[in-house]
């Protein structure tokens, strides 16, 4: 982690060294930092001119200790890497939060709603998932956040956008009704305890051969898809814009002609970049042929990553989909480099980009590995009644009494609290 975080520290500074790119808004510019700890010193370290103040931190986020101001848009990488989702970096899902309150996941692959817990974000506020395709490291963590953000405090239902496939068993209907099939156990027996509503799912599912069609509009904020070319018809790529800004998210897909036509003047492009082919073979055991299907057919290599990049010119470019350490990213990054000299981060789980008229920043967030689900203004509903108790006779029979310890222990708290 440590590593990750020079790392990204490092990148900063070499990109504002090469190309004048700087931190500059949301009181993050070191400068800026440096004056309001109360010193004039601008030689960019930062400073604490009372024993007893604080200092800011211009290379991390701390979720829940600062707002986003209402022009701005806060994106933040809750999964980044491979399929095998690995403790140290989940699979892929974006969290996009919007100055006007709104919030959306784009994805939410294996493993990532660990991340995504960290942000303290109330489970109410995280309601509209874009699936961009049905791999599981797109779409694997949905039991997390439907259950537990179910039993977190989620009000209302889960909203799911993903594209319908070539036929009805390949599409985002099909995957959730059956999703919510094999959940089936989960659902009913949460319904009759704690409530219903929030164990809903709504799924809006779109045709994946829109090109460049509406798939939500609301409160300022439109979403289209265009189709992407990834193992099979289905994907799509996403493309935000509120507030005259535009953040791309490619999912997974080879270079395809409708992304160059349709993610131009954009302010985050989020492209997944693979492994190199060296890579692929080395650290991931694949056969030569399978390391450049993955590099050449299905996924966007380095060196595509970076053409890309340098004919769409977004104001800041991001590569995920790898497995990012000492040991490949500087190889990944010097192979982008042959196509491309622009702002670019190389995505790291909990890597956060605040966007503003002022310029894009990157920074790491520090968040609570022991974060707890954080309340929003809406109480929770009651348990549904319309549901059957779901305990039969046999197994109440089985009950062991142990009211002579319980009764005594809980009757001050059933007293205070009303309980019978
Ligand atoms: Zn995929
Ligand atoms: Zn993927």
């Amino acid at each position: 982690m440590r590593n990750k975080i020079l790392f990204a520290g490092c990148m900063i500074l070499a990109v504002g060294v090469a190309i004048g790119y700087y931190v500059s808004e949301s009181g993050l510019n070191l400068v800026d930092s440096v004056q309001a700890a109360g010193g004039g010193d601008t030689s960019g370290r930062a400073m604490m001119a009372d024993p007893n103040g604080t200092v800011t931190d211009p290379f991390h986020y701390h979720p829940g200790t600062e707002p986003l101001g209402k022009d701005e848009i806060r994106v933040i990488a809750c999964g980044t890497g491979m399929p095998a989702a690995r403790r140290g970096q989940a699979a892929s899902c974006f969290v996009v939060e919007l100055g006007n309150g709104d919030k959306f996941l784009f994805d939410i692959g294996t493993g990532s709603m660990r991340n995504v817990m960290g942000l303290s974000i109330p489970a109410d506020y995280l309601t509209k998932v874009f699936l961009s395709h049905l791999h599981t490291d797109h779409w694997g963590d949905l039991d997390a956040l439907w259950a537990g953000g179910w039993t977190g405090g989620r009000t209302t239902p889960l909203n799911v956008w993903g594209p319908a496939g070539s036929r009805e068993d390949m599409g985002t209907k099909y995957a959730v009704e059956n999703f919510l099939r094999a959940n089936n156990w989960d659902y009913v027996t949460r319904a009759v305890k704690i409530s219903s509503v929030p164990g809903s799912i709504i799924i809006h599912e779109f045709d994946y051969k829109g090109i460049n069609e509406v798939v939500y509009e609301e409160n300022g904020v439109v979403i289209r898809t265009i189709p992407a070319v990834h193992a099979g018809d289905g994907p799509v790529s996403f493309i935000l814009e509120w507030n005259d800004y535009k953040v791309v998210y490619a999912g997974d897909t080879a270079p395809n002609k409708w992304f160059m036509e349709y993610c131009q003047d954009v302010d985050l492009l989020i492209n997944e970049c693979m492994l190199t082919p060296e890579q692929l073979m080395r650290f991931y055991g694949q056969p030569p042929q399978r390391a450049m299907m993955m590099q050449q057919d299905i996924h966007t290599s380095a060196q595509a990553f970076g053409k890309i990049a340098s004919v769409l010119e977004p104001r800041h470019a991001v590569a995920y989909h790898f497995f990012n350490e000492e040991g490949t990213r500087y190889e990944i990054y010097e192979a982008i480099r042959t196509t491309y000299d622009g702002p670019l981060s190389m995505a790291d789980d909990n890597m956060v980009w605040n966007i503003s008229r002022d310029g894009v920043t990157e920074r790491m967030v520090v968040s609570n590995d022991d974060a707890w689900d954080t309340a929003g203004p809406t109480p929770p509903p009651g348990p549904d009644h319309k549901f059957p108790h779901q305990e039969s006779q046999f197994i109440l029979d089985g009950r062991w009494d142990v009211s002579d310890v319980e009764d005594p222990a809980f009757a001050d708290f059933k007293e205070k609290h009303g309980l019978k």
